[in-house]
């Protein structure tokens, strides 16, 4: 029981590698709260799963991207559960696109969900952990945020920011024992990955020749989250089978 009687904060966990991570932590003892947008059947479903495991679980759809919500929300997570220890910021999208052809919505977009929901959820949080004096912040970024793709420009930059801002956090609030770290990810089967063009070549490039689990992500994170990580902050783990070395 490496989480028992913290409290975690997950964005985007009706699916895929946030999904897996509120299962891992729940697991490990952890109150779970956590969020979606349109997934609500699927929110549903996995506080019940979160529940069934012991623990104090609720999920919230609230609009990461959105400043005002993500402050009513950690205020609420408060409020219910306590304390708020483990923050994964997690919520994510792709809109594809090579530049010639990328539309400014499509850069709007996922540098708001990616990028600003980091920064609005963290600000937001960094508040009830330097109360406490004790805090882990693990943001999902990418090995496109290192090395960039073509046909994913704003994805990538939205990555590659993480990696900043991550960085700077963990310089800003080590003092108050917060620490934060990047977890990068390469291949992983979700619904993310399910449309991705070149498949085939990114897995090819993989040393380990497969894609990874969403289960195999969480463990990360779930490294991170844990005093087993006590001495590391302003890091970004690579999650890759070897991909990008
Ligand atoms: P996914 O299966 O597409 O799931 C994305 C999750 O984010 C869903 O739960 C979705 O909620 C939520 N979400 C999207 N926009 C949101 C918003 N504005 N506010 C709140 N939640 C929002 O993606 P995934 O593959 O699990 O990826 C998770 C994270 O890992 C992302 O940051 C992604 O960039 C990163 N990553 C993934 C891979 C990979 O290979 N899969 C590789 C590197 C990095 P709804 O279901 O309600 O829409």
């Amino acid at each position: 029981m490496l989480l028992k009687g913290k409290t975690a904060l997950i964005t985007g966990a009706s699916r895929g590698i946030g999904r897996a991570i509120a299962l891992k932590m729940a697991q490990e003892g952890a109150n779970v709260a956590f969020t979606y947008l349109s997934s609500v059947e699927k929110g549903e479903a996995l506080a019940e799963e979160l529940s069934a495991l012991g623990v104090k679980a609720k999920g919230y759809r609230s609009d990461a991207s959105v400043f005002a919500e993500a402050e009513n929300l950690v205020n609420e997570v408060v409020k219910e559960f306590g304390t708020l220890d483990i923050l994964v910021n997690n919520a994510g999208i792709t809109k594809d696109g090579l530049l010639m052809r990328m539309t400014e919505e499509q850069w709007d977009s996922v540098i708001e969900v990616n990028l600003k929901s980091v920064f609005n959820l963290t600000k937001a949080t960094i508040k009830p952990m330097m109360k406490q004096k004790n805090g882990s912040i693990i943001n999902l970024t990418s090995v496109v945020g290192i090395k960039g793709n073509a046909g994913q420009a704003n994805y990538a930059a939205s990555k590659a920011g993480i990696i900043g801002f991550t960085k700077s956090v963990a310089l800003e609030l080590g003092s108050r024992n917060i620490r934060s770290n990047a977890l990068a990810p390469g291949f992983i089967e979700t619904e993310m990955t399910h449309d991705l063009a070149n498949k085939e070549e990114w897995l090819k490039a993989i040393p380990l020749k497969r894609g990874g689990t969403a289960e195999e992500v969480a463990n990360v994170a779930l490294f991170l989250a844990s005093d087993l990580s006590a001495y590391i902050t302003g890091q970004t783990l690579q999650v890759d089978g070897g991909m990008l070395t």
